[in-house]
């Protein structure tokens, strides 16, 4: 297969600061840099994309690609600390999608033992409207919850993992 994967934001936009100063793009480039090395292990193409000035040239980088999955990595964030889980996005009208978003969110949940917030349906997010392949966007942790903060810096691998092997089931259904 043919995988994309999108850190989270990027260049001049650090995405979600924690109040210890995490910025959200490089846990991001962080758990795709991982994934990427275990999706090519496993046989997979992977394209790697992380924007440098606006999130337009992600889609772009995309719809020429050719790709047959889109993963958009994120953390999640809040202004009470106590928020927390994780949750998967997707397209409403998406089927694939949805699929896609359910077998990630599913394995996410085995590797981080994380709370299930579940998977979403977004119309309004341009990695999810203008992507032409199947896409999810993962939101792995709350980056200001200090616990999942902590989780999110010291084990980026395992959201990798997790990522990764919703991937390969969903490859396999
Ligand atoms: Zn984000």
């Amino acid at each position: 297969m043919k995988i994309f994967l999108n850190a989270g934001h990027g260049g001049s936009d650090p995405g979600a600061v924690s109040k210890n100063g995490l910025k959200e793009k490089d846990v991001t480039k962080k758990i795709c840099d991982i994934l990427a090395m275990i999706l090519h292990k496993r046989g997979h193409f992977v394209i790697q994309y992380q924007e440098q000035r606006s999130y337009l040239e992600i889609t772009k980088e995309e719809n020429k690609s050719g790709v047959d999955l889109f993963i958009s990595v994120h953390c999640n964030s809040f202004s009470v600390d106590s928020a927390h889980g994780v949750e998967t996005l997707y397209y409403p009208t998406s089927i694939k999608g949805k699929k896609l978003a359910e077998s990630v969110q599913k394995e996410l949940l085995v590797k981080t033992g994380l709370f299930n917030r579940g998977c979403k349906m977004r119309r309004d997010l341009h990695v999810l409207n203008a992507t032409k392949a199947p896409a999810v966007l993962v939101e792995c942790a709350f980056i200001s919850n200090p616990t999942e903060e902590k989780l999110l810096k010291s084990n980026p691998e395992l959201f990798a993992q997790g990522i990764a092997d919703g991937i390969e089931n969903y490859v396999t259904i």
